[in-house]
Protein backbone atom coordinates (compact mmCIF):
# COMPACT_ATOMS: atom_id res chain seq x y z
CA UNK A 1 0.00 0.00 0.00
CA UNK A 2 2.85 2.17 1.13
CA UNK A 3 4.50 1.54 -2.33
CA UNK A 4 1.50 2.49 -4.25
CA UNK A 5 1.22 5.51 -2.33
CA UNK A 6 4.70 6.61 -2.81
CA UNK A 7 4.21 6.37 -6.27
CA UNK A 8 1.55 7.77 -6.70
CA UNK A 9 3.23 10.88 -5.18
CA UNK A 10 5.85 10.55 -7.06
CA UNK A 11 3.57 10.91 -10.01
CA UNK A 12 1.70 13.76 -8.36
CA UNK A 13 5.41 15.66 -7.81
CA UNK A 14 6.60 14.84 -11.40
CA UNK A 15 3.06 16.62 -12.91
CA UNK A 16 3.30 19.31 -10.17
CA UNK A 17 6.63 19.83 -11.80
CA UNK A 18 5.83 19.92 -14.80
CA UNK A 19 3.10 22.70 -14.14
CA UNK A 20 5.47 24.55 -12.54
CA UNK A 21 7.86 24.65 -15.54
CA UNK A 22 4.72 25.28 -17.69
CA UNK A 23 3.64 27.89 -15.87
CA UNK A 24 7.41 29.29 -15.83
CA UNK A 25 8.61 29.29 -19.15
CA UNK A 26 8.55 32.80 -20.91
CA UNK A 27 5.71 32.89 -24.28
CA UNK A 28 7.26 32.41 -27.39
CA UNK A 29 8.84 35.54 -28.88
CA UNK A 30 6.08 36.96 -31.45
CA UNK A 31 8.33 40.08 -32.58
CA UNK A 32 9.08 39.68 -36.12
CA UNK A 33 12.50 37.85 -37.23
CA UNK A 34 14.69 40.19 -39.62
CA UNK A 35 17.15 37.79 -41.43
CA UNK A 36 20.06 40.44 -42.43
CA UNK A 37 22.69 38.35 -45.12
CA UNK A 38 26.27 39.26 -45.47
CA UNK A 39 26.97 38.41 -48.73
CA UNK A 40 29.87 35.96 -50.16
CA UNK A 41 31.96 34.78 -47.81
CA UNK A 42 35.02 32.42 -47.18
CA UNK A 43 36.34 31.62 -50.29
CA UNK A 44 33.81 33.42 -52.37
CA UNK A 45 35.46 36.97 -51.36
CA UNK A 46 32.93 38.75 -54.05
CA UNK A 47 34.01 42.62 -55.61
CA UNK A 48 37.68 43.56 -54.51
CA UNK A 49 37.99 47.31 -53.55
CA UNK A 50 40.69 49.71 -55.27
CA UNK A 51 42.42 49.25 -51.42
CA UNK A 52 42.67 45.88 -51.63
CA UNK A 53 39.64 45.09 -49.11
CA UNK A 54 37.30 42.46 -50.06
CA UNK A 55 33.49 43.14 -50.24
CA UNK A 56 33.06 39.84 -48.09
CA UNK A 57 34.40 41.99 -45.05
CA UNK A 58 33.16 44.85 -45.65
CA UNK A 59 29.05 43.19 -45.57
CA UNK A 60 29.88 41.67 -42.85
CA UNK A 61 30.40 44.70 -40.84
CA UNK A 62 27.65 46.58 -41.71
CA UNK A 63 25.45 43.59 -41.51
CA UNK A 64 26.39 43.48 -37.93
CA UNK A 65 25.99 46.86 -37.26
CA UNK A 66 22.37 46.76 -38.95
CA UNK A 67 21.79 43.89 -36.86
CA UNK A 68 22.61 45.50 -33.69
CA UNK A 69 20.74 48.52 -34.74
CA UNK A 70 17.45 46.91 -34.92
CA UNK A 71 18.32 44.69 -31.76
CA UNK A 72 18.41 47.84 -30.01
CA UNK A 73 15.01 48.70 -30.90
CA UNK A 74 13.68 46.14 -29.24
CA UNK A 75 10.75 45.56 -31.24
CA UNK A 76 12.03 43.22 -33.87
CA UNK A 77 14.44 39.79 -33.82
CA UNK A 78 17.45 39.52 -35.60
CA UNK A 79 19.42 36.80 -37.30
CA UNK A 80 22.18 36.91 -39.37
CA UNK A 81 22.67 34.19 -42.14
CA UNK A 82 26.81 34.57 -41.00
CA UNK A 83 28.27 36.14 -38.38
CA UNK A 84 31.89 35.07 -39.27
CA UNK A 85 34.01 34.47 -42.09
CA UNK A 86 32.37 31.35 -43.88
CA UNK A 87 31.05 30.43 -47.60
CA UNK A 88 26.89 29.95 -47.72
CA UNK A 89 25.55 28.90 -51.10
CA UNK A 90 23.05 31.27 -52.00
CA UNK A 91 20.04 29.18 -51.37
CA UNK A 92 20.94 28.05 -48.14
CA UNK A 93 20.48 31.90 -47.16
CA UNK A 94 17.22 31.78 -48.28
CA UNK A 95 16.41 28.56 -46.69
CA UNK A 96 17.59 30.22 -43.14
CA UNK A 97 14.73 32.76 -44.07
CA UNK A 98 12.18 30.68 -44.89
CA UNK A 99 13.02 27.98 -41.83
CA UNK A 100 12.55 31.07 -39.34
CA UNK A 101 9.16 31.98 -41.09
CA UNK A 102 11.55 35.50 -41.13
CA UNK A 103 9.45 38.38 -41.49
CA UNK A 104 12.02 39.93 -43.83
CA UNK A 105 14.93 39.08 -45.49
CA UNK A 106 17.79 41.64 -46.11
CA UNK A 107 20.61 40.53 -48.39
CA UNK A 108 23.76 43.08 -48.11
CA UNK A 109 26.63 43.82 -50.94
CA UNK A 110 28.75 46.01 -52.60
CA UNK A 111 29.05 46.64 -55.99
CA UNK A 112 32.07 47.32 -58.67
CA UNK A 113 31.97 48.80 -61.97
CA UNK A 114 34.76 49.09 -64.48
CA UNK A 115 32.44 52.20 -66.17
CA UNK A 116 34.57 55.31 -67.20
CA UNK A 117 33.24 57.89 -64.83
CA UNK A 118 32.62 57.98 -61.23
CA UNK A 119 29.51 55.61 -60.13
CA UNK A 120 28.48 55.85 -56.67
CA UNK A 121 26.01 55.68 -54.45
CA UNK A 122 23.45 52.93 -52.73
CA UNK A 123 21.01 50.93 -54.83
CA UNK A 124 18.16 48.96 -53.49
CA UNK A 125 17.27 45.70 -55.29
CA UNK A 126 13.99 43.47 -55.45
CA UNK A 127 13.38 40.01 -57.24
CA UNK A 128 12.06 40.13 -60.61
CA UNK A 129 12.63 37.60 -63.59
CA UNK A 130 12.65 40.75 -65.91
CA UNK A 131 15.30 43.00 -64.92
CA UNK A 132 14.21 46.51 -64.64
CA UNK A 133 17.11 47.70 -66.67
CA UNK A 134 20.48 46.43 -68.34
CA UNK A 135 22.70 47.68 -65.09
CA UNK A 136 20.73 45.76 -62.72
CA UNK A 137 20.56 42.51 -65.15
CA UNK A 138 24.39 42.91 -64.59
CA UNK A 139 24.64 42.88 -60.82
CA UNK A 140 21.98 40.02 -60.20
CA UNK A 141 24.58 38.66 -62.78
CA UNK A 142 27.34 38.96 -61.13
CA UNK A 143 26.19 38.30 -57.81
CA UNK A 144 24.35 34.95 -58.79
CA UNK A 145 27.82 33.78 -59.77
CA UNK A 146 28.71 33.45 -55.78
CA UNK A 147 28.00 30.26 -56.30
CA UNK A 148 29.09 29.11 -59.91
CA UNK A 149 32.18 26.41 -59.48
CA UNK A 150 30.85 24.85 -55.83
CA UNK A 151 28.88 22.13 -55.76
CA UNK A 152 25.74 23.21 -53.99
CA UNK A 153 23.00 20.81 -54.04
CA UNK A 154 19.47 20.76 -56.25
CA UNK A 155 17.93 23.93 -55.33
CA UNK A 156 14.18 23.20 -53.73
CA UNK A 157 13.15 26.32 -54.30
CA UNK A 158 12.18 26.09 -58.06
CA UNK A 159 10.00 23.94 -57.69
CA UNK A 160 7.65 25.35 -54.60
CA UNK A 161 7.43 28.74 -56.69
CA UNK A 162 7.32 27.42 -60.37
CA UNK A 163 3.22 26.10 -59.67
CA UNK A 164 0.59 28.71 -59.70
CA UNK A 165 0.05 29.25 -56.00
CA UNK A 166 3.77 29.68 -55.31
CA UNK A 167 3.82 31.96 -58.35
CA UNK A 168 0.89 33.93 -56.81
CA UNK A 169 2.64 34.41 -53.25
CA UNK A 170 5.73 35.45 -54.90
CA UNK A 171 4.01 37.82 -56.73
CA UNK A 172 2.63 39.36 -53.29
CA UNK A 173 5.61 38.79 -51.38
CA UNK A 174 7.56 40.86 -53.60
CA UNK A 175 4.92 43.38 -53.75
CA UNK A 176 6.09 44.22 -50.31
CA UNK A 177 9.26 44.06 -51.16
CA UNK A 178 9.13 46.60 -53.13
CA UNK A 179 7.37 49.06 -50.77
CA UNK A 180 10.13 48.26 -48.30
CA UNK A 181 12.93 49.17 -50.83
CA UNK A 182 10.96 52.42 -51.54
CA UNK A 183 10.66 53.35 -47.75
CA UNK A 184 14.29 52.75 -47.39
CA UNK A 185 15.40 54.60 -50.16
CA UNK A 186 13.45 57.83 -49.39
CA UNK A 187 14.51 57.06 -45.79
CA UNK A 188 18.45 57.68 -46.37
CA UNK A 189 18.15 59.98 -49.14
CA UNK A 190 18.83 63.24 -47.54
CA UNK A 191 21.75 61.45 -45.58
CA UNK A 192 23.93 59.22 -47.67
CA UNK A 193 24.33 59.46 -51.62
CA UNK A 194 22.20 57.33 -53.60
CA UNK A 195 22.62 55.40 -57.09
CA UNK A 196 20.87 57.21 -59.82
CA UNK A 197 17.83 55.12 -59.61
CA UNK A 198 18.40 53.55 -56.44
CA UNK A 199 15.23 51.12 -57.01
CA UNK A 200 15.85 48.51 -59.20
CA UNK A 201 14.78 44.97 -59.79
CA UNK A 202 16.19 41.81 -61.32
CA UNK A 203 16.54 37.70 -60.82
CA UNK A 204 18.87 37.55 -57.81
CA UNK A 205 18.88 34.03 -56.89
CA UNK A 206 18.93 35.57 -53.44
CA UNK A 207 15.43 37.13 -53.84
CA UNK A 208 13.50 34.38 -54.30
CA UNK A 209 11.33 33.34 -51.66
CA UNK A 210 7.76 33.14 -52.15
CA UNK A 211 7.10 33.57 -48.41
CA UNK A 212 9.42 36.21 -47.18
CA UNK A 213 9.76 39.92 -48.73
CA UNK A 214 13.51 39.83 -49.89
CA UNK A 215 15.16 42.88 -51.11
CA UNK A 216 19.32 43.21 -51.58
CA UNK A 217 21.72 46.35 -50.84
CA UNK A 218 24.44 47.44 -52.71
CA UNK A 219 25.70 49.47 -50.52
CA UNK A 220 28.15 51.25 -52.48
CA UNK A 221 30.66 50.78 -55.40
CA UNK A 222 33.78 49.22 -54.15
CA UNK A 223 35.64 50.83 -57.33
CA UNK A 224 34.56 53.99 -56.18
CA UNK A 225 37.50 55.67 -53.92
CA UNK A 226 34.75 57.95 -52.19
CA UNK A 227 32.51 55.06 -51.35
CA UNK A 228 35.09 53.19 -50.11
CA UNK A 229 36.09 55.44 -48.06
CA UNK A 230 32.52 55.53 -46.48
CA UNK A 231 32.20 52.03 -46.33
CA UNK A 232 35.37 52.14 -44.37
CA UNK A 233 33.84 54.56 -42.19
CA UNK A 234 32.75 53.64 -38.69
CA UNK A 235 30.69 57.13 -38.53
CA UNK A 236 28.99 56.83 -41.93
CA UNK A 237 28.39 52.75 -40.78
CA UNK A 238 26.62 53.95 -37.59
CA UNK A 239 24.53 56.92 -39.37
CA UNK A 240 23.29 54.47 -42.24
CA UNK A 241 22.40 51.81 -40.28
CA UNK A 242 20.52 53.76 -37.62
CA UNK A 243 18.55 55.35 -40.69
CA UNK A 244 17.76 51.54 -42.15
CA UNK A 245 17.07 50.19 -38.77
CA UNK A 246 14.10 52.83 -38.19
CA UNK A 247 12.87 52.47 -41.94
CA UNK A 248 12.58 48.68 -41.41
CA UNK A 249 10.87 48.75 -38.05
CA UNK A 250 8.25 51.79 -39.57
CA UNK A 251 7.85 49.27 -42.32
CA UNK A 252 6.91 46.75 -40.55
CA UNK A 253 4.93 48.78 -38.46
CA UNK A 254 2.74 49.97 -41.10
CA UNK A 255 2.41 46.69 -42.88
CA UNK A 256 2.14 43.99 -40.65
CA UNK A 257 -1.14 42.31 -40.96
CA UNK A 258 -2.11 44.08 -43.85
CA UNK A 259 -2.39 42.22 -47.01
CA UNK A 260 -0.69 43.02 -50.17
CA UNK A 261 -3.47 44.54 -52.01
CA UNK A 262 -3.87 47.09 -49.12
CA UNK A 263 -0.28 47.83 -48.93
CA UNK A 264 -0.56 48.22 -52.73
CA UNK A 265 -1.97 51.58 -51.60
CA UNK A 266 -0.47 52.34 -48.25
CA UNK A 267 1.16 55.65 -48.60
CA UNK A 268 5.34 55.59 -48.31
CA UNK A 269 6.40 58.16 -45.30
CA UNK A 270 8.37 60.99 -46.61
ZN1 LIG B 1 28.08 40.84 -53.71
Amino acid sequence: MSHIFRNLLTLFCLIGVNLACWAASPPPDQRPLIVIDPGHGGQDLGATGVTGVFEKDIVLEFSKALAKKLETMGTVRVALTRDHDIFLPLDERVRIARKQNAALFISIHGDTIAATGEVRGITIYTGDDRPSDAEAARVAEAENRADSGVLTGESKLGSSINDILGDLMLRETRAHAILLAQELASRIADLVQLNRNPVRAAGFRVLRAPDVPSILIEIGYLSSKEDLNLLMSPEWRDHTTSRMAAGIAEFLNRTRGVTSSEAHTAPISP
